[in-house]
Parts: C-alpha cells; structure tokens; sequence
C-alpha cells in the first residue's frame, strides 16, 4: 500500500495572491493521489505564513513523518511546504531521512523558483561541507608531524622500507607508519656517499658506475644523475627527517598530459620544516654524509661550467624518428681524442621499454648543418615565413578553442555527475562518507579542469597578442635573417621555435623538414635542398 499524506496551505489575509484557495488544492492533491494509486491516510489544511516553521499542522504532518506512517507527502506546489528555501532544505532532508518521497501536484524540483533554490542551497552547503573536510584532513596530517609521527608522504623512500600506519580498532592497539631499513638499497646509497666522498667521483661518474654494473635505479631503469643528486641531498639518510620539506606548486612550463597537469615541487624554507626524529634508521653516519658534501663543493667549484659540448640545436621536440615515429635525442659517443654528437632514435635506449626500431644513428654536425641552411634560405625571404608563421597561428588558435569548448563540456558532465550523486545520497542510496568521498573527489577534478581552462585561455590570449605584434614579429625576423650566417646557439633555438621546425629523418637517412615554411627535403649524401617535395 502507498500510504500519502496531503498537506495544503493559505496566508489567510492574501489568499488571492497566494493563489488557489485550500479547498480547490485540496481538490488538485486528492485528484493526483487518486491518480497514482495512494491511498490518503490524513489531510492536513492551515492557514499561515510559508515562512515560519512553526505551524501546528505542519508539526504534526512532521511527527507523522518520523513515525514512518507514510510513504509519500503530496502538496500542490512547493511553496505551499515552505516560502523558505532554508526551511524549505530543513523539510526535505527530514524528508528524506525518513524516505518519505515529496510530490507536488503543479510543478518538479527543477521547474519552481523554491526547488531550484533548495537545490543551490544543498549543493552550496555539500560544497562547504568538503572544503571543511579537506582542511580537517590537513591540519590532521599536520597534528600528527608535529607529534613526531610519519603520516604520510616519502612513504617510497629508497633505502627503506615502509610499513603503513595500522589503525586502531577494538582489538588492536593500532601503529604508527614505519621506516625500516631495506639491506640491499642502503647499501646502495651508502655506496653512492662512499663514491663521492672518498674517491672524488661526480654525478656522472657515479651513475655510469651503478648503471655499468646494471643496478637499477629507485625508479627502474637507468640511473640519471638526478636520482643520485636527490640522494646525496636528502638528510633522511643521516636520520634527520622532516615533514614539509617540499611543497607542490604549479610548474613555469606546464606540461599537460592527458588533461592532468604535472606539479613541480619545490623545497620550503627551512623554518617551515618540521622534524620527525626517530623516524628514520640512520644508512649514511653523519661524518661520511659531511664529507661526501664537502667533495660535492669541490667539484662544483673544479666544474663550473657543465657539459658545455652538449648544446643539441634540435633537441626540445624538433626532431622525430621517420621509421618509428619516437622522437630523436642527444647521445654523445666519448672518445680519446674527440666525442662525437649524434641523434639517435630513443627506441634504441635501454631505459626505455621499446622495440628498437633500427633506425640508423645520425651524426649532428651534419645534421644541424643541413637544418639551419635551410632555415637560412627561408629567412631571407621574411614575407613568406612571416605569412606561413600567420597561418599556423591561427590554426593553433582554433585548435585551443577545440580544448576549452572540450574542456567546458567535461565540466558540464562533472556538474552532472554531483547531481546525480546529490540524488542517490538524499535518497538514502549512498552513505554520507561516500557522498563526501565522491563530492571531494569531484570538487578536486573540477579545480584541476578550470585551472586548465584558464591555461588554454592564457596560451590562446598570447596567440592573439602575437598577431597583434605582427609588425615587431616581422621586424625580428628580419633582424635574424641579418644574423643568420654568425647566429648563435640561442638565436637558432629560438629560430627553430618561431618556425616550429620539425625535422624527421627518414628510414633511407634523408631528411624531411617540416614547420611555418615551405616543405623541402634534403638528400643525405648532399645537403643540397630539393624544394617542394
Ligand atoms: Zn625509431
């Protein structure tokens, strides 16, 4: 049996303008309950203010409600419940609470004034609701730090291993998070202060030992002097541990992969740190970290100038693999008497999980050569660059706009998708810890969606502007073509970067070079330019 209840209502000084009388609503809701099926277990009629919560009948409908005696309440438009939409939110979650469902006669939540407001009401409140849990959250990580205990964070640090925290339940006393050393990486890491601090090795020379002896790094894979450096850095490994070493921040040059921008983190100043003693196992003795740092000075101070030989001109995504599509990256051959520069294909390198695609390697004096020659042919003629720079802008300005009006419509679905959690939680279908969960979660993918809507709209902005510089664009240009037989490494990156120079090197060794220019190719064993190929 549906069991309803019918609740109607006048302002008995203005029952014309608050509409229809209580008879004929009394009428509309019997006639729709009637039409459902309900049986009518009580009908309740009054005449007072919809703004006051304080109304005999409307209490007693209420105690009705809490005593589970009905299963729908039908009213003839919503404002008949309640004027206040604060009321208003107050009676439907009671509502609700008691999975009682409301009805009115003339209208939905969507299409009244009073429902559309509840709505903004309770998504407002659950969106408040989740900020405060998230600084809850925080300032609970925080509490536990400065109690000394590891909460969260660094829980991969190389040389340990990690137990997490047990919580406590009834019959178990709980622990907090743990480190503990891992043998084989602290050897590791000791091996690396050892390195440094008796035999004088640099970064280089260290990681080429570790990766010559095939020992994987942190990460897997090959080691790179970062992963040594942030070693040789980090004072966990002499025991001195701190929470809030580091903060994330949004980078200088995002990157932005598959919609989730990267973060960059950057260490805080030291008054903001907070100690965990007794957190770490001590792996490197103070007096072997001390004096691998003072060999660090020494060989900052020997080699102040790093790796001057290896400026690679088409580095930086402007060289691609014709065989395999991969990109092409620097790779130096060491010699006795002269190193070699060379592209080579990265599905060759070990670090990564490629087939090799047999391309062969390319040596890069030649290469670069045969690049910027043809770049210099292009800019002594501007006009033409500056008008094929033209085009590509505005193909990148609609591309961009693609983005944000795909962007925007992932924020509509987001929307969507609180509302919709909105409902199964008022319906009682989801828990309030998972409402908050998903509501969190939700709040946390649409901060990131809008701050790369913003992004796009910045980059598309500076597209316009440039088009608005046209003249002083022109006028560098010209002023490069002038420079192009003496330029510079610099200048030529930024030439390759104004022209979007995109060079691939194609399986039978020529090369094509594609950009803001017009297409050309060149043959390998002559670097004269065949055009329009
Ligand atoms: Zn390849």
């Amino acid at each position: 049996m549906k069991r309803a209840a019918i609740y109607c209502r006048v302002f008995t000084d203005n029952q014309e303008t608050e509409g229809t009388s209580l008879q004929s609503q009394l009428q509309g809701c019997l006639d729709y309950c009637t039409g459902k099926g309900y049986t009518v277990v009580e009908q309740y009629s009054e005449s007072y203010s919809g703004l006051s919560l304080e109304r005999p009948k409307l209490d007693a409908l209420r105690e009705m409600v809490r005593n589970s005696e009905i299963d729908y309440l039908v009213i003839h438009c919503l404002d008949r419940l309640s004027r206040d939409p604060v009321h208003g939110v107050i009676l439907i979650e009671e509502l609700e609470k008691y999975h009682v469902t409301l009805e009115a006669v003339t209208e939905t939540m969507d299409n009244s004034e009073v429902g559309r407001l509840i709505s903004y009401i309770r998504g407002f409140a659950s969106k408040l609701e989740a900020q405060k849990i998230k600084e809850r959250t925080i300032r609970g990580k925080k509490t536990l730090a400065l109690q000394g205990v590891l909460s969260f964070g660094g829980r991969g640090l190389f040389g340990y291993n990690y137990s997490p925290r047990v919580k406590r339940t009834q019959d178990n006393p709980g622990s907090p998070a743990k480190r503990t050393v891992n043998e084989a990486q602290a050897a590791i890491v000791k091996r690396i202060f050892t390195l440094v601090a008796e035999h004088g090795y640099g970064l280089f020379k260290v990681v080429n030992e570790l990766n010559d002896e095939f020992i994987p790094a942190p990460a897997g894979g090959r080691w790179h002097e970062n992963a040594a450096w942030h070693i040789l850095h980090n004072p966990g490994y002499k025991g001195e541990y701190y929470a809030y070493r580091y903060k994330s921040i949004p980078p200088k040059n995002p990157k932005i992969i598959s919609g989730i921008k990267n973060r960059t983190h950057i260490l805080r100043d030291k008054s903001e740190w907070i100690p965990l003693p007794n957190v770490n196992p001590v792996i490197v003795e103070p007096e072997l970290w001390d004096a691998a740092h003072v060999q660090l000075d020494i060989n900052r101070r020997n080699f102040p100038i790093n790796r001057v030989h290896h400026n690679y001109l088409l580095t930086g995504g402007h060289l691609r693999c014709g065989t395999c599509g991969h990109a092409m990256s620097s790779s130096l051959k060491k010699a006795l008497t002269k190193d070699t520069r060379r592209y080579r294909c990265i599905s060759a390198q070990k670090r990564n999980d490629y087939q090799p695609c047999g391309q062969k390697i390319v040596n890069a004096d030649w290469l670069e050569e045969v690049v910027w020659e043809r770049i210099a042919k292009i800019l002594k003629n501007p006009k033409v660059a500056l008008s094929q720079m033209d085009k590509e802008r505005s193909k990148s300005t609609t591309s961009l706009d693609a983005d944000i009006a795909l962007k925007n419509r992932s924020l509509d679905d987001l929307n969507d998708e609180r509302k919709r959690y909105l409902h199964q939680y008022g319906k009682g279908l989801l828990s309030e810890i998972d409402f908050e969960t998903e509501s969190i979660r939700i709040k946390r993918v649409t901060d990131r969606v809008l701050e790369n809507i913003s992004n796009l709209e910045a980059a598309r902005q500076s597209i316009l502007t440039a088009a608005v510089n046209y003249d002083q664009l022109s006028g560098a240009v010209e002023a490069l073509a002038n420079r192009v037989r003496d330029a510079d490494f610099e200048t030529k990156k930024l030439a390759l970067r104004w022209l979007s120079i995109m060079v691939t090197v194609k399986p039978d060794g020529s090369v094509l070079i594609d950009g803001s220019l017009p297409p050309g190719k060149v043959g390998a064993t002559n670097d004269t330019i065949r055009t329009g190929c």
